[in-house]
């Protein structure tokens, strides 16, 4: 096992690196090209020119991740500039996320591999125990009669037989503790591959998670997908007034309001820092998601969140909502830009509402 590990270890870490470099193929007069509409823009926005920065907008003059640049436009809108800990998350996810990928593929294959060796050692067990009945009858045919008669090499036998099946008992009670051993080891991975996908503080799904479960959903076709988006409202001045740690249980009460929420069919995802994604995988039409995304907007109004150890509750918590419904020739990125503009229309007409989205948006409901 431990060689299977490094051996693995060793190739991802090069192919990813490979995989980082294979997604910037331009040689250096494009590559100039591209530094040459990057610099302005950082200029313009009043970014510092640090690596991070310059991997982030020279992969945003490149256009060739429209979620990259929909969510870099966002924080330079929210924040009039981006901060460090905004760079640093969003260089981590768009950037480098083929690595992140790498892992989890290398994840499965060790998952597979255990599978298979439970499966080799189940049947292994079997043979033995197989084996083992066969010697214990074979012994009891050797029992008197045949002793009387070839005394010699008879009670070799015997006594050989004897020995193998001693053997043979420590064999299988090896195999048995090895089968026990394989299945904690399968069920660590599992809780390692599940952990990879959740996000830590609300246990929701994380964003690369959802985001390769909402491409999944889309992929089917076959029943209505709609997303609801949710953001906070003045979450900032929230946090500003109670505290982080506050603002952090409030983030985890709002996941549990989503869980509870959801019907079959259905996730729900933590997508950034007070933002919150649900997909309805079999959803009629985008009335009925708006009035789901309603009953979300009232509970989460509802939450009386206090302060530990005291009775005062805090300021009541609203949300604003964008909703949208996937339409023939809708993909990821179109559904998640259309729910956003529904956020945004949301906060930009006095928050704490549900606003749909219709796929053209001048009949927006
Ligand atoms: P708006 O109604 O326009 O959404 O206002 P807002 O204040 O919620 O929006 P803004 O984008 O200005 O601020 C988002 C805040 O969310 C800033 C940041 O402190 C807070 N936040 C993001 N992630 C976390 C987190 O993990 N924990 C806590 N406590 N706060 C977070
Ligand atoms: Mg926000
Ligand atoms: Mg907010």
């Amino acid at each position: 096992m431990p060689m299977i590990n490094n051996h693995s270890d060793a190739m991802s870490q090069s192919e990813s690196r490979a995989n980082v470099l294979a997604l910037y193929p331009e040689d250096s007069r494009e590559a100039a090209a591209l530094l040459k509409q990057a610099v302005p823009l950082m200029v313009r926005h009043n970014i510092p020119p640090n690596p991070v920065h310059y991997a982030l907008w020279y992969t945003y003059s490149k256009g060739q991740d429209p979620e990259l640049n929909r969510h870099l436009d966002r924080v330079v809108r929210d924040f009039d500039g981006c901060p460090p800990e905004s760079a640093t998350k969003l260089f981590r996810e768009y950037i480098i996320r083929d690595e992140l990928a790498d892992v989890r593929a290398e994840q499965q294959q060790v998952i597979s591999l255990v599978d298979g060796m439970e499966r080799d050692v189940s049947r292994s067990v079997k043979g033995s125990l197989n084996f083992q009945n066969r010697l214990g009858q074979c012994l009891e045919m050797f029992d008197e009669p045949v002793s009387d008669r070839l005394p010699g090499i008879l009670s070799e036998l015997q006594q050989s037989t004897r020995l193998m099946q001693s053997q043979q008992e420590h064999f299988l009670t090896q195999l048995q503790s090895a089968q026990t051993e394989i299945k904690s080891l399968r069920d660590k991975l599992e809780r390692a591959q599940l952990a990879a996908t959740l996000d830590g503080l609300t246990e929701l799904l994380n964003r690369s998670a959802f985001t390769r479960l909402l491409e999944q959903a889309l992929s089917k076709t076959s029943n209505g997908v709609a997303l609801v988006m949710l953001d906070i409202d003045h979450f900032k001045q929230f946090n500003d007034q109670y505290g982080h740690p506050l603002g952090d249980r409030v983030l985890q009460h709002v996941g549990q309001v989503l869980r509870g929420a959801l019907p079959a069919k259905a996730f729900a995802a933590r997508y950034g820092g007070e933002e919150f994604c649900v997909v309805l995988e079999e959803c009629a039409d985008l009335n009925s998601a708006r009035a789901f995304a309603e009953q979300l907007r009232l509970k989460v109004q509802s939450l009386r969140i206090k302060a530990r150890g005291t009775d005062t509750v805090l300021d009541t918590i609203t949300a604003s909502f964008g909703v949208a419904f996937a339409e023939p020739g809708d993909n990821l990125e179109s559904l998640l830009t259309r729910a956003d503009d529904g956020l945004y229309e949301a906060k930009r007409n006095g928050r704490n509402q549900v606003h749909a989205m219709q796929k053209d948006p001048a009949l927006a409901l």
